[in-house]
């Protein structure tokens, strides 16, 4: 059948998952369920457990098991990347599966799924060299009797909490590295978007993954989530969700010092020069607050024009977004798909509402579509924002784009970082010495210069600010879940203390 045209339906009945221990399946048994619906087409589409805290419990046993008894940080990188590339090679033969379900929960259109998938396989295939490239230092420069080693170690057992927008690739972007660095695994995903990270757990121990390397327990952040921040044998977090639940995680980290990696939230500024090729950038802008439904961390939602070209960019910008088609995630030609969660679809809404109030001017959009089966929003551009108003500075994480203007590069670097966050930010010019400058100066994990949220494994990720701590992916992402041996070896005869 040719995915291009071909428009998929929901299933007739839920599937059902258990969660993920030892290497095993756990059937529900007598726990509670959480049934979910896809956010477009109203119909329940899986089925997976309500973890308790002893299955939580249970879990970080399994992975401390794992852990101390070397099966898997006592192999060698060769080892390691062989593992991970029979997993990406398992992930495109089941890309399709996946990139079903991750449709069917989070909403998002189906061939951005397909490529999502293609690039976890990806990711999992650049951590497999990482694997084997992963080393240390040493001092040989410390005389004669004595040689300096620095060695990398796995931290340990390693919690994951990942959020709903990228239930995959996000889950990517972290455990082929925390693999590759010989840790072990307890993950909790977003309880609306859990199937495709158990998939992941059955595909890497047919992979070859040894038992309790990888260990799934899904249900609740405020529950399972909670437990699992404030666990006491569990050594590092990594938490990519919000700036709130990022800051209860810096309190419950404090009982065992737990090392913290965290990826939060983003409110990014596409900033676009009067220089700039005017077409593309209205193409990156589009691209960048439609893209994922604007529930990226790092959608472009701040767009800083130059005043000079500001109305010819607003028409050129809106003519655009008319064109975006929404509606059925699971129709390959759909480019905006549902609002994943009813939470997130009334955090928007409020600002569709509150804005005019505030004083901003619709420029295009504004639309709920709320369909009898799943809720839609059409892509949405605020003008005469001003930098104090809620819209200028909450992430709102939908398709909502606010608009300001500048008049020097000053004031542009001025605005773009007039913000708590920190993570991404786009420059639109054609002058190569105006683009330096504004990149040397933006405070954000990651810039993008004519372009935008496009990137590979071999980067770093993460954010400035209180857009968290810690890189994931490159050499940096997997070097995040090592520490540091600093070892002396002394070399013949000691020189003695007492004679
Ligand atoms: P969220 O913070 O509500 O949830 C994220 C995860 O944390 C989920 O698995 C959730 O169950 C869990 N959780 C919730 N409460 C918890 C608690 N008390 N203790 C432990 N875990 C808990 O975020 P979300 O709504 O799923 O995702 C949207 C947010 O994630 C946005 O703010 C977005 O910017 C951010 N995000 C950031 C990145 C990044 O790379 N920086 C990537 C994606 C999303």
């Amino acid at each position: 059948m040719d995915n291009a045209s071909h428009i998929l339906t929901p299933p007739a009945e839920p599937r059902i998952f258990g969660f993920y221990l030892d290497g095993d399946w756990i059937a529900s048994g007598d726990r509670q369920v959480f049934e979910r619906a896809s956010p477009a087409h109203g119909v329940p589409v899986t089925r997976i457990p309500k973890c308790t805290e002893d299955d939580l419990n249970a879990a970080v046993a399994s992975a401390r098991v794992a852990f101390e008894d070397r099966r898997w940080s006592g192999l060698s990188g060769t080892e390691h990347a062989a593992v991970l590339l029979n997993a990406a090679a398992l992930i495109r033969e089941r890309s399709e599966e996946i990139a079903y379900f991750e449709t069917l929960e989070n909403g998002k259109p189906i061939a951005q799924s397909r490529g999502e998938v293609d690039g976890a396989a990806s990711i999992c295939e650049y951590a497999a060299g990482a694997a084997r490239s992963l080393h240390g230092d040493t001092f040989n420069n410390l005389g004669d009797k004595m040689l300096g080693l620095v060695t990398r170690e796995p931290i340990g057992v390693v919690g994951l909490i990942t959020p709903w927008n990228f239930p995959f690739f996000i889950l990517a972007e972290r455990v082929p590295f925390i693999l590759a660095s010989g840790c072990t695994i307890v993950a909790k995903p977003s309880e609306v978007t859990s199937a495709t990270t158990l998939m992941m757990a059955e595909i890497l121990t047919e992979a070859g993954l040894p038992d309790g390397v990888f260990n799934v327990v899904t249900g609740s952040g405020s529950e399972i989530g909670q437990a699992l921040i404030e666990h006491d044998d569990i050594d590092m977090v990594s938490f990519t969700g919000s700036t709130a639940v990022g800051r209860r995680l810096l309190q419950a980290a404090t009982g065992n010092f737990k090392r913290l990696g965290l990826e939060l939230g983003g409110k990014n500024p596409q900033i676009v020069f009067a220089d700039a090729d005017l077409e593309d950038a209205a193409d990156g802008v589009a691209f960048g607050i439609c893209f994922n439904t604007g529930q990226c961390c790092v959608s472009g939602s701040r767009l800083l024009v130059e005043r000079s070209v500001a109305s010819q960019f607003e028409t050129l910008l809106t003519e655009r977004l008319s064109r975006v088609k929404i509606g059925d995630p699971l129709d390959p030609q759909t480019q905006v798909g549902a609002i994943t969660t009813p939470a997130q679809n009334e955090t928007i809404v409020r600002h569709l509402e509150g804005g005019p109030k505030e004083g901003a001017r619709i420029v295009c959009g504004g639309g709920v579509l709320i369909t009898e089966r799943g809720q839609f929003i059409q892509p949405t551009v605020f003008a005469d924002v001003t930098p104090d108003m809620a819209l200028a500075r909450e992430e709102i994480f939908g398709p909502v784009l606010t608009m300001q203007s500048f008049d020097t590069d000053e004031e542009a670097v001025a605005m773009a970082n007039d913000t708590e966050y920190g993570l991404a930010a786009s420059i639109w010019t054609k002058n190569i010495d105006r683009a330096v400058a504004t990149m040397r100066r933006v405070q954000a994990g990651r810039v993008w210069v004519n372009t935008t949220i496009t990137g590979g494994p071999e980067m770093p990720i993460g954010g400035f600010k209180q857009s968290g701590w810690g890189r994931e992916t490159g050499i940096y992402g997997v070097e995040e879940y090592t520490q540091v041996k600093s070892v002396h070896i002394e070399l013949g005869k000691r020189t003695h203390w007492i004679s």
